[in-house]
């Protein structure tokens, strides 16, 4: 969990950006383009694991200087390895009523609907 949904605003992130950039030699630190301070900082570590990990939003040593090609593609990267951790979506069958009594007309479910189900 988050403690801080929006660093990028606070008065915090504006004061390590500059720094984490001249650490960089103002280069994205993954393809090494020059970028001045037009560069993004991204957290090494990803902020939706850095609070279990007891790392602070705006520690430097879990900051890098990216440019946007790079720091979207990381993030790319991120997001897929999340879906992959999530357990794939059980179906679940809908409770609206007479939704066995329509498909059981339309031939698509051949069980007979229940009893007790209101139409
Ligand atoms: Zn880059």
């Amino acid at each position: 969990m988050r403690t801080d949904p929006r660093p990028i605003n606070s008065p915090q992130w504006r004061a390590i950006r500059p720094f984490i950039a001249h650490r960089a030699s103002f280069r994205c630190e993954t393809c090494f383009e020059f970028l001045g301070l037009t560069g993004q900082c991204d957290h090494i570590i990803p902020r939706s694991e850095i609070d279990m990990l007891g790392i602070g939003v705006f520690d430097p040593t879990n900051l890098q200087y990216l440019c946007i090609s790079c720091h979207s593609a990381k993030s790319n990267r991120e997001r897929a390895a999340g879906r992959e951790k999530k357990p794939p979506k059980s179906h679940t069958r809908t409770t609206v009523p007479g939704r066995d009594a329509f498909l059981a007309a339309t031939g698509i479910l051949t069980v007979a609907p229940k009893r007790n189900e209101k139409c």
